[in-house]
């Protein structure tokens, strides 16, 4: 059973690192020899550029992978996970808190093993390509929050699971899975008041006739709009964004001062009316109860797994999974291994989740389109944020398939064009 896990883990690398590369080679390839009726919309003297970065950070991403791989087999191979239940399963705590203390453990092996990758993207890539502009100050203080809020949030929501565990055997996966339903709806509906704050400074949009036209737009759509933030993104790095976040009355547009320093008024109008246009079409809503569903399903399929005695034999516990059954130090190793049972299923499932995904962001453009009908703004907003964040113009379809939660920009664009060719083609009403 556990060659049946490693063999999973290796095939899931394997695949991963071979799209990866083969949508390096694509990007090469096309780069190098643009369609002509493209190369002269591009900034092409940023396509040597926009190759190097994707270069460094596939390279990066690879060496990375094969880290990850290497720790997940040591940990199974080592015999550490057992040693680390019978730790725990001694210590003179609840079954609660000894579940927690697995969870400490590993998660700090995993954390501490992704910061060499993640300091030689923010201090390496992300600084050589001129995008990365934090501080070493600000990088520490953002880990520091970063672990208090994980455990703030995380640790409560875990020892519920692992009390309804201990209490309802089988049967925990029903209620745990409304915990965390609430649970999700509940950090949805704090971020953008408590969390994201801790991270930048948002203040009301200082720009007062942009500021105005936002909310006209938001008039025109319907659109209960909270306020319209400008967020300090700057602090960390050049890229650039905007988005919505909240429920109610937290309901609130951020744009990143990146954004505002990059994209003329009419170009920001354009995007926010893209994003007006996930709300109006409910993308929101949808991919929550899909979340839900999803959740469910997966939240069963753990707790059936959880019981399967193989599970704790492949990892050389069965002896105390016999002894106390699988609650709480005992449920937290089988939960993690459980996870990597999993984790292939994540490349089944992408796919599917991408592409709902990419054909909500051509409906999307299509009611900024229908809102605020400046198509050159929204052509020139889309393809002037791709340059500036040197992103893939290029994406290997494949890459598209399994990665891409939007459509690669030229199909966008062609897609907007489209739309515009066929509306000026229909008889207008006036005409009837
Ligand atoms: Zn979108």
């Amino acid at each position: 059973m556990l060659a049946i896990i490693i063999a999973l883990l290796i095939l899931d690398f394997a695949l991963t690192s071979a799209i990866s590369w083969l949508n390096l080679a694509y990007l090469k390839r096309r780069a190098a020899d643009p369609p002509p009726e493209w190369a002269a919309r591009l900034d092409t003297s940023r396509f040597p550029q926009m190759v190097a970065y994707r270069e460094a950070h596939t390279r990066l991403a690879q060496w990375a992978r094969l880290a990850d791989l290497i720790l997940l087999l040591v940990i199974l191979l080592s015999g550490l996970l057992p040693v680390l239940a019978r730790w725990a399963a001694g210590l003179p705590v609840g079954q609660i808190w000894q579940g927690l203390a697995v969870i400490a453990v590993l998660g700090a092996i995993q954390y501490a093993a992704g910061l060499p990758w993640e300091i030689l993207s923010d201090f390496g890539v992300e600084r050589k390509f001129g995008f990365s502009t934090i501080t070493w100050k600000t990088w520490l203080t953002d880990q520091v929050k970063s672990i208090l809020l994980t455990a703030v949030l995380g640790a409560p929501l875990v020892a519920g699971v692992l009390f309804l565990i201990g209490q309802l055997g089988g049967n925990w996966w029903l209620p745990a899975w409304g915990l965390v339903v609430l649970f999700q709806l509940f950090v949805a509906w704090i971020a953008p008041l408590v969390i994201f704050p801790l991270f930048n400074k948002f203040e009301p949009l200082k720009n007062e006739a942009l500021r105005d036209e936002v909310f006209a737009l938001a008039r025109k759509a319907n659109f209960p709009l909270g306020g319209v933030f400008q967020v300090n993104a700057s602090l960390r790095s050049t890229h650039s964004n905007a988005y919505f976040a909240g429920f109610g009355k937290s309901r609130r547009i951020a744009l990143f001062d990146t954004l505002l320093e990059q994209l003329s008024p009419a170009e920001i109008l354009a995007v926010l009316a893209h994003e007006i246009g996930h709300w109006k079409k409910k993308h929101i809503p949808k991919s929550l109860a899909a979340g839900v569903l999803l959740s469910g399903v997966g939240m069963a399929l753990l707790a059936w797994v959880l019981a399967l005695p193989w599970l704790y034999r492949a990892v050389g516990m069965e002896d105390l999974y016999r002894a106390v059954g699988p609650v709480g130090p005992v449920a937290v190793v089988g939960l993690y291994v459980a996870g990597m049972l999993f984790s292939p299923l994540g490349l089944l499932l992408g796919p599917v989740a991408n592409w709902i995904s990419r054909r909500r962001e051509y409906e999307a453009d299509a009611y900024s389109l229908e809102l605020y009908d400046h198509p050159a703004a929204l052509e020139e907003g889309l393809i002037r944020l791709s340059e500036k964040n040197l992103a893939n113009l290029f994406p290997h379809p494949l890459a598209v398939i399994f990665y891409h939660s939007h459509p690669p920009l030229l199909d966008r664009v062609e897609a907007i064009r489209r739309r515009v060719a066929a509306r000026a083609a229909a008889p207008s009403e006036d005409t009837l």
